[in-house]
């Protein structure tokens, strides 16, 4: 038999566990709600970014049945790029246009801003780069190519989650491909958008011409290309300050002088780099380049954003 008292702490006992199981009957599902709102409200925001892409692609494209016929058409790309080396008609005239760069007029007197961007990544040397870039804490732009290999996956996602900026470059960098029809230069940098979202999510709105705005290449006008950008909400960059590491015979001395002796030169810099396998010099230069322009009075490195007013070589 048991005792009175023990009897009436079974009771306790028993009122204890009915309470706790009540209430954590009530607060469960609560929380499984509260959980469950969240992810939808998350889910929902990227369907509707999704949906926003598709009816762009659809604009563009005519049926999903066609973009995925076009998308097929990716294959036999080169992944060893050339880089970017110099070709006939593409040096820039700089006695005929316009590279101030200055921002606007009241900016003149005000902090210079710094830009560097490197073209034609990702590369062996991308995870270099993006290292010395967090060491010093800069932030870049990284005017990319589309290279579908696996190993270069990861390098695309890092630039992105390591806060740099991702700016569109050509898909093939074919100039002799890209710049042959307008249908031709539509499909590689519609191409490389899509690449790039499929890759990382990010639609990019930032882009540079292989060769610049300035390139006596394209068989089709600037303009009519720039017209297209403008449809796309795409904006283009040039440069104003040339690291020079795509001309022959160029060394971590000389790309470091064409840097630091013209960035004073500018309140507003574009620097012109390159990410490329062949480029090794860039990443050996980069150090000491970063140290020079951030000991510059009121200089700072930034990415380009939305508010970067470009440098374009063109007149639009
Ligand atoms: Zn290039």
């Amino acid at each position: 038999m048991e005792s009175k008292k023990q009897y009436s702490k079974r009771i306790r006992n028993l009122r204890r566990l009915i309470l706790t199981t009540v209430a954590a009957a009530c607060l469960i599902p609560t929380c499984i709600c509260v959980i469950l709102a969240i992810r939808y409200d998350r889910l929902n925001d990227r369907y509707e970014q999704s949906e926003a892409n598709l009816a762009w692609y659809r604009d563009r494209y005519g049926s999903e049945k066609e973009i995925l016929s076009s998308s097929e058409e990716v294959t036999g790309v080169d992944s060893s790029f050339p880089g970017s080396e110099p070709i006939d008609g593409m040096d820039v005239d700089y006695a005929t246009i316009d590279v101030s760069g200055a921002q606007n007029p009241e900016d003149i007197e005000g902090t210079r801003y710094v830009y560097l961007t490197f073209d034609d990544g990702p590369s062996t040397y991308t995870d270099d780069i993006l290292d010395i870039l967090a060491e010093y804490d800069v932030k870049a732009t990284f005017f990319v190519c589309g290279k579908p290999d696996a190993k270069y996956t990861d390098v695309y996602k890092r630039i992105v989650s390591d806060g740099h900026t991702l700016g569109m470059h050509s898909y093939s960098h074919k100039y002799s491909e890209i710049y042959s029809s307008m249908d031709s230069y539509k499909a590689d940098l519609d191409k490389l958008r899509i690449f790039l979202y499929e890759t990382t999510g990010v639609w990019s709105k930032y882009y540079r011409f292989p060769g610049g705005s300035s390139n006596k290449v394209s068989k089709v006008p600037i303009t009519e290309l720039v017209d297209y950008l403008d449809s796309s909400e795409i904006t283009f960059f040039d440069w104003n300050v040339s690291a020079g590491d795509d001309r022959a015979g160029a060394t971590k001395d000389t790309i470091y002088a064409n840097i630091v002796n013209n960035v004073p030169r500018f309140k507003h810099c574009i620097v012109l780099m390159h990410d490329a396998a062949d480029k090794r010099s860039t990443v050996d230069a980069l150090p000491e380049i970063i140290e020079a322009i951030q000991a510059m009075d009121d200089t700072v490195i930034v990415p380009i954003t939305d508010d970067t007013l470009p440098v374009q070589h063109i007149n639009k």
